[in-house]
């Protein structure tokens, strides 16, 4: 049972939507090595094709050569009737015979000599006579031959990534900046540098600084390539995209020559937006190593840093690079001159997610219960993609169901389906019973502690196992547009997720090798919020150690462990204190298994007060 029955659901936490806070303990992330595999289906075919060719070229080439003869001895042989036929080309200076009842071919002198063909004739040899067009005609039928080996061969050569590559044509999208919700201060910004990449002698006249470049950083989904493609629509110019991690997978200096490619391109049908997705692929700070990957990253760099460099703010290009990791970009880049203007694209608030909704819901018909300014305050945390992708799941939800309008459970189940990535199951078949009561006691755990130490709107807790292989799930949202949270909100969050295992624990007699693995994921998340609080709290003295290497990150760790023992304790007297809630929870489950909020609210505020020397077992 090891991927467990452990989720608790928050629509999206905090943890996620302030992830850019910790990074203490993220590995550093180097190039993408190069696809390997890639390289292996192009040399398997490769070799069986050398290996073919190898077989079948010597066999045309070595056919077997005439021998010479003096053309004396020629003149003996037909004299003695030992020569049955001339093959001649007219101009050649060798011709070929054969003598009787053989077939093959030797080689004489061409004597040039006219009447030699009336001659022969007359000494009964058979002449055939080749004219030039039938030499060509053979050399061509020769090169036909090996033409198709070229052409494979070619072809092998074009499959190497980035061999014979092209920059792809420009598109002029048609999305504008009415496409993009929320954002407006960036987009004011953003049209002024539209309007002087249109005309620089705008920004000229008032000796501004042209922007060469700009940075939009944000988490995937939040709009970043879609802000610059409004670009490119709203000034119709040419727009150029590549993702950067494409180049570090090309071969020998192949990916710097396809960004000097790239901007040429761009420069040459100004004016232009190129937009670089990934940028931290190739921008990261330079490592300093100096193998293959090393090298190859390190031209790319020094490629893209030159290009930028090698135009003129007046060009009429524009770079865009985007990247989730802007901490991680090599400061040569970032250097005024270059990517100059940076953006943030933070997750959408409260507001621009109602916008977002809208925009996405046009085409799709819903039911009169879809409330969008409801559903942007209980999508916390959702990137746009995420809301346009929770709207198609919706629609697929109606599909499914044959209906013909999407309703408000359309979308309540897509949400659910996309956080769980899978489905509650509706055929759960046969439970084992211990198991079954130990869930829900887990998933109560969960609940009470939601409820009583957080102010998250709780939404449901089921025991039905999901097809994702979590065996219950219990679900809430954190309270729309919070943008800071406390220490203590942090760690009651922990507690939270530690209260699955803490009321597998009781149930057990407070055993601890009773307890099951179905904490994995719990624990996973609980680690990462331990990680923030380590970093915040005042045991390390207010230092951020996520710049100190490997001593820095066993001083977190230190604090981690403390601080997850110190929770792990209060989480185990909280529940203690709180038992018979849980318990409420835990036996109302096993009948029923699913409780909405305001049943979960009322057995709690019903459940009896503990019984004398509970808990103390
Ligand atoms: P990123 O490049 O940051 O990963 P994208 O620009 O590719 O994100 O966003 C993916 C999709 O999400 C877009 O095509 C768009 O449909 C939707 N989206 C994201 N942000 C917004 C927004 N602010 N307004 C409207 N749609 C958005
Ligand atoms: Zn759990």
């Amino acid at each position: 049972m090891d991927n467990g029955w452990d989720f608790v659901v928050c629509y999206k936490s905090y943890a996620k939507r302030m992830k850019g806070d910790v990074g203490c303990m993220e590995p550093s992330k180097k190039p993408k090595k190069k696809n390997y595999k890639k390289l292996l289906w192009i040399l398997i075919p490769a070799s069986v094709l050398a290996v073919a060719a190898s077989i079948v070229i010597p066999m045309l080439v070595n056919r077997p050569q005439p021998e010479e003869v003096p053309y004396a001895q020629f003149c003996t042989l037909v004299e003695e009737k030992q020569v049955e036929k001339v093959i001649y080309t007219i101009g050649a200076p060798k011709m070929q015979f054969q003598k009787p009842g053989s077939d093959t071919l030797y080689k004489t002198d061409n004597p040039k000599a006219e009447g030699f063909k009336e001659k022969m004739l007359l000494k009964g040899v058979e002449f055939e006579e080749i004219t030039p067009s039938a030499f060509w005609s053979n050399v061509l039928s020769v090169v036909l031959t090996y033409l198709p080996f070229a052409l494979l061969i070619l072809l092998v050569f074009r499959m190497v990534p980035g061999r014979g590559f092209h920059v792809e044509a420009a598109e002029r999208p048609e999305t504008t900046f009415d496409d993009v919700a929320g954002l407006d201060e960036i987009k004011e910004d953003m049209k002024v540098i539209a309007e002087t990449l249109k005309d620089p002698s705008m920004c000229e006249k008032l000796g501004a600084h042209i922007t060469k470049g700009v940075l939009l950083e944000g988490d995937p989904g939040n709009g970043k390539t879609l802000f610059a493609r409004a670009l490119a629509g709203e000034t119709g110019v040419n727009f150029y995209s590549a993702n950067a991690s494409e180049f570090i997978e090309m071969y020998a200096g192949l990916g710097a020559s396809r960004v000097r490619k790239l901007f040429k391109e761009a420069k040459a049908n100004a004016p232009s937006v190129v937009f670089i997705d990934e940028l931290d692929a190739i921008g990261s700070k330079r490592d300093g190593s100096t193998d293959g990957a090393g090298r190859e990253y390190t031209q790319c760099l020094n490629a893209l840093l030159s290009a930028i460099d090698g135009f003129e703010a007046s060009d009429g290009v524009l770079v865009i690079g985007a990247t989730n990791r802007s901490q991680d970009l090599d400061p040569a880049l970032v250097r005024p001159g270059r990517f100059d203007k940076q953006f943030v694209l933070p997750p959408p608030d409260c507001e621009a997610r109602e916008k977002i909704l809208n925009l996405h819901a046009k085409g799709k018909k819903f039911a009169p219960d879809v409330d969008f300014a409801e559903l942007a305050k209980d999508t916390v945390g959702f990137s746009g993609a995420g809301l346009e992708a929770l709207l198609n799941e919706a629609a697929m939800q109606a599909l499914v169901h044959k209906a013909q309008e999407i309703t408000r459970k359309h979308i309540e189940d897509a949400s659910i389906q996309m956080e769980l990535k899978g489905h509650i199951k509706k055929n759960i078949g046969k439970r084992n019973k211990q198991e079954h009561r130990m869930i829900c006691y887990h998933e109560a755990g969960h609940t009470v502690a939601t409820a009583l130490l957080t102010d998250h709107l709780l939404r449901r807790v089921t025991v039905l196992p999901t097809t994702s292989g979590a065996g219950g799930v219990t679900m809430s949202t954190p309270q729309p547009d919070r943008n800071l949270e406390t220490l203590q909100e942090i760690r009651a969050e922990v507690m939270v997720l530690y209260a699955g295992r803490a009321s597998e624990y009781r149930l057990a007699g407070e055993r601890e090798h009773a307890v099951s693995t179905g904490a994995s994921s719990d624990i996973r998340q609980a680690t990462e919020l331990l990680q923030r609080l380590a970093v915040f709290s005042h045991g390390n003295g207010l230092l951020d150690y996520s710049g100190f290497g490997t001593a820095g990150q066993r001083k977190v760790m230190a604090q981690c462990e403390t601080l997850s023992k110190e929770l792990w304790d209060q989480t185990v007297s909280f529940l203690r204190e709180h038992w018979e809630k849980v318990a409420a929870i835990a036996e109302r489950l096993l009948q029923k298994d699913t409780l909405e909020e305001a049943e979960i609210r009322a057995i709690i505020e019903n459940a009896a007060q503990p019984e004398l020397a509970d808990g103390e077992d």
